[in-house]
């Protein structure tokens, strides 16, 4: 349990940072590792990534992928096939001269990704066109290092998956790609409540070595844009680095063209952000550890029956597939108990006390709203299903209508100055990098993405005037 004192955290509107550094630690999602940058992940923020993990594994299984397991270190000359991406990657690379008490003859990268290590057994794997596609995905830690840590959002070593495909044709690797941009677009949206944009990222913000990147982006509570997750088509880069090549129908040797795609623990940072307030998390029913929480109240002479009832009505939620708990602590006030499990994002609590059992009621109270609702307490299990999926939906519509209320279409730089300082700016831009360069300069906004579901329009880049790219308006932000 958080060893809350009475104390409120700092609340967001005051300094947001704070606000989501105190959070991570009073609610007990995460803590600072010893080596700094890295991060333990506690049991409830656990449980939060196993929520999402699972039902992003169900979806990635669905779509006729498989899981496997690639090796932690990377021969350091292997990372260096890939032009691009070993300058991509080299600034954050952690490296293993020596082990077994020597120094090794070849240092070895623990793997900022698997791009290469993949590369390199596909090229084993793959001979014929008989052997395509090969669809993998592998849950794996990954160490990028931070000079600036952040718990969940940038940490030395984080959780992801990443999948790596291989595939004959371009179309396919391509549809691929945007096969994996649609489930973390369903994870994001139906699970984790949180609106996405999707979209190509321009080419000085893809990932080092594709040919596109597709990203999701969703916008936090101070106005900020977080990538949520990833996907990328890597053409046949990767493939001419490592040889992953087959023989087609026509006898031919070909180049096979590849995808990858990632989603981490920082989607975990992203939900307290999307969703959190004043008063601490707010977690969407579907990826809540706990989805109800029963405090009985009373003093301890009246407690045997109270309690009782309570752990029946648990029985009864968790027959309906309720994630519940029943806080019987004692010694701890009931007011203390209810600013703990609002701190922890609780979707509903539950009180229940003597005069309640007397009644044959139970004390419904909402945490978005703070609603107390009296409810028989015979209707309080067969009702809740539907009351969090209530809960669901409209925390997924105060984050689209936040995120709608704080986007704005601009068509000068001025206005997009004014509009990335609270939000996203839609704005037209050419294809000129040094064009979007000066925008971060000015702003530290970058291009989030090319909507992929913006109206096609055209019109003067808002730095050069010059004629726009993209077909449409860009979505700028600052990122996290
Ligand atoms: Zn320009």
């Amino acid at each position: 349990m958080a060893k809350t004192d009475g104390r409120g955290i700092t609340p967001q509107s005051e300094d947001f940072s704070a606000w989501y550094n105190e959070l991570v630690v009073r609610a007990e999602l995460a803590d600072h590792g010893p080596v700094r940058g890295t991060m333990v992940i506690r049991p409830y923020g656990y449980r939060i990534w196993e929520l999402l993990s699972g039902e992003l594994d169900r979806l990635i299984k669905a779509s006729g992928h498989e899981n496997a397991y690639f090796p932690l270190f990377i021969p350091e000359s292997h990372l260096r096939r890939e032009a691009e991406h070993v300058e991509g990657f080299s600034p954050e690379l952690a490296i293993v001269t020596h082990a077994g008490g020597e120094e090794l003859e070849e240092p070895l990268v623990v793997r900022p990704t698997s791009e290469t290590v993949v590369g390199e057994m596909y090229a084993r794997w793959i001979d014929s066109y008989r052997d395509l596609p090969v669809k993998i995905n592998q849950w794996a830690n990954v160490v990028r290092w931070e000079l600036r840590p952040r718990l969940f959002l940038r940490t030395t070593e984080f959780l992801w998956q990443e999948g790596h495909t291989a595939h004959a044709t371009e179309q396919d690797a391509v549809a691929e790609m945007m096969v994996a941009a649609d489930f973390y677009r369903e994870l994001a949206e139906d699970f984790a409540a949180m609106p996405v944009l999707v979209g190509d990222k321009t080419p000085s913000e893809r990932f080092a070595g594709a040919v596109r990147t597709v990203s999701l982006e969703a916008m936090m509570r101070d106005g900020r844009a977080l990538q949520a997750a990833t996907s990328h088509y890597l053409g046949t880069n990767f493939a001419r680095a490592f040889g992953i090549d087959y023989t087609g129908i026509d006898g031919v040797r070909t180049f096979c063209h590849t995808s990858s795609w990632g989603m981490s623990t920082r989607m975990v940072g992203g939900v307290i952000m999307t969703h959190g307030d004043d008063r601490g998390l707010v977690l969407p029913p579907k990826i809540a550890p706990y989805q109800v929480v029963i405090v009985p109240i009373g003093k301890e002479a009246e407690l045997g029956p109270v309690s009782a009832a309570a752990d029946a009505l648990a029985a009864e939620l968790t027959d309906k597939g309720v994630r519940v708990t029943v806080d019987s602590r004692a010694h701890v006030s009931a007011g203390f108990k209810f600013n703990e499990w609002e701190l922890r994002g609780v979707p509903v609590r539950i009180e229940l006390g003597p005069r309640d059992l007397a009644a044959g009621t139970v004390v419904v109270v909402d945490r978005l709203t703070g609603v107390k609702t009296p409810v028989a307490a015979a209707a309080a299990a067969p009702t809740m299903p539907a009351r969090l999926d209530g809960f669901q939906r409209v925390l997924f519509e105060q984050a689209r209508k936040f995120r709608d209320s704080r986007s704005v279409r601009v068509d000068t730089l001025d206005q997009l100055v004014e509009a990335v300082a609270t939000g996203f700016a839609y704005a037209f831009i050419c294809e000129d990098p040094a064009c979007e360069k000066k925008v971060q300069e000015r702003t530290g906004a970058t291009p989030r993405c090319v909507p992929a579901d913006g109206p096609d329009e055209s019109g003067p880049c808002v730095v050069c005037g010059g004629a726009s790219g993209y077909g449409r308006r860009l979505v700028f932000g600052r990122a996290y």
